[in-house]
């Protein structure tokens, strides 16, 4: 049993103890009184002790703040360092293209993009893809080309789900199970609820239900949610999902940003999904911007026989550097160097690793808890049996105890991703990161239980 009080006094050491010893970094914050909320984007606020993480130098699964303190990095920039930090081929891949002159901005295609396409091709087993700055923008365009297709309005999402900044998906079931706008949606250009349905994830019979109107051009999901918690698929649900959406109409996007953790194809081939599309960003460059979305044969066909679709100016897909020579120079390297094959077998064994340390702790000390693997991506949740929806997930959100377990994990030495208790594995992460993660973790449960 967790004693609040103790949890309040506790959360408020870590959080002074972090601040004292971090005078560099509030002096960064202090001087950033020209950046709205004094970071570089809203979301860095997002800091269990208040103060961000202010990062020198990252290298593999290493970090270095700018007052000297070294951590194991489980968050890697929310997946976007899935390859490591600064991985040595990318690096190199890199240097190269800017050192010879590769040009960085040209709108001109390249050879190295043709390469991506067929190891994504080969991976996720879709064959026509074409690229974008950021995994937002692969879900956008994404399902403007399905909507355009299919001449259906609205696309379904699942409760809590996450895909970017796409103004569909910000849709949950509410309280009374009706559809309502996400909670916080900032300036929602029409009404979500005209442009999107929703259903709970692992719930096929709300599915059905909603895709039953007819006017869904496509469901768009991650084959696991990742972004409240980790959610799994019950037995019997993905199979379901792609049953459902053949009979209604609708086509189906797999967005594998961070369900890319199941192996080197993702969800799609590590569970043997048929999606039409797959949207994916973030870990493929290495840490460079790159976005990317794969179509099926025939969906590519079909877009293509379609004379009124403006693809090749501003009719609403595409961007002027999306496709740029350096994010495909990195995102050939990232594939071809680093996230191997092989380098899937070693995180994922490194992440199994970690999830059975955590659940050994977690039931020595007699919590509740429940601890969820995705290949190389582990999740602790406050609640067990874990959640089966997004929104089972969200009501299981205890964000003082979150807080509290990241700050003490940061004044030890160890980053998980700020948004939950999710601990991602690099190619370079080692059992030792996660034998410390582990010491920490345990004295920090010791502390609020004793
Ligand atoms: N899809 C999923 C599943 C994500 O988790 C995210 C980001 N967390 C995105 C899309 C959007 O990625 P980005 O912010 O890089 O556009």
């Amino acid at each position: 049993m967790i004693a609040r009080d103790r949890l309040d006094a506790l959360l408020a050491r870590e959080r002074a103890a972090f601040v004292a010893t971090h005078p560099r970094s509030a002096e960064a914050n202090a001087a950033a009184g020209n950046l709205f909320g004094r970071v570089p984007m809203t979301w860095m606020n997002k800091a269990a002790t208040g103060l961000p993480v202010y990062a020198a130098r990252a290298r593999g699964a290493r970090l270095t703040d700018v007052d000297g303190h070294d951590y194991v990095d489980f968050c890697l920039g929310d997946t976007a360092a899935m390859a490591g930090h600064s991985p040595p081929a990318v690096v190199a891949a890199v240097t190269d293209r800017l050192a010879s002159g590769g040009g960085l901005a040209t709108m001109l295609p390249t050879e190295d993009a043709a390469r991506v396409g067929t190891e994504l091709a080969r991976r996720f087993g879709v064959p026509r893809w074409s690229f974008t700055l950021t995994a937002t923008d692969a879900n956008r365009w994404a399902i403007r080309l399905l909507r355009a297709l299919t001449g259906r309005p609205r696309i379904l999402v699942n409760s809590y789900c996450y895909h970017g900044s796409v103004d569909e998906s910000l849709i949950v079931v509410g309280p009374d199970g009706n559809a309502a706008s996400r909670p916080g949606n900032v300036g929602a250009p029409s009404d979500v609820t005209t442009t999107s349905r929703v259903a709970e994830y692992n719930d096929l019979a709300g599915l059905e239900r909603e895709l039953a109107h007819g006017d869904v051009a496509a469901v768009l999901m991650e084959p696991a949610l990742t972004n409240i918690g980790i959610v799994l698929p019950s037995p019997g649900y993905l199979a379901g999902v792609r049953e459902l959406t053949r009979r209604h109409g609708s086509y189906l996007v797999n967005d594998e940003t961070h369900t890319f953790s199941a192996g080197p194809g993702g969800a799609t081939a590590a569970w043997g999904l048929e999606p039409d599309v797959v949207t994916i960003g973030k870990a493929i460059g290495g840490g460079i911007p790159v976005g990317a979305y794969g179509l099926s044969e025939p969906l590519a066909d079909l877009l293509g026989a379609r004379a009124d679709l403006d693809l090749v100016d501003m009719g609403g897909v595409g961007g002027t550097l999306a496709g740029n020579p350096l994010s495909l120079t990195a995102a050939r390297a990232t594939l071809e160097h680093v996230l191997t094959a092989t380098a899937f077998e070693g995180m994922t064994s490194v992440a199994t690793a970690f999830a059975d340390g955590v659940r050994d702790i977690v039931a020595g000390a007699g919590l509740p808890w429940s601890v969820t693997q995705l290949g190389a991506r582990v999740e602790y949740r406050f609640r067990s049996p874990a959640p089966t929806s997004g929104g089972a997930s969200a009501a299981a959100t205890d964000p003082l105890l979150e807080d509290y377990l990241h700050a003490y994990l940061l004044n030890r030495g160890v980053l998980l991703t700020p948004f939950h208790n999710m601990a991602l594995m690099s190619p370079d992460t080692t059992l030792a990161d996660v034998a410390t993660h582990h010491e920490v973790f345990a004295a920090a449960i010791a502390e609020l239980t004793s």
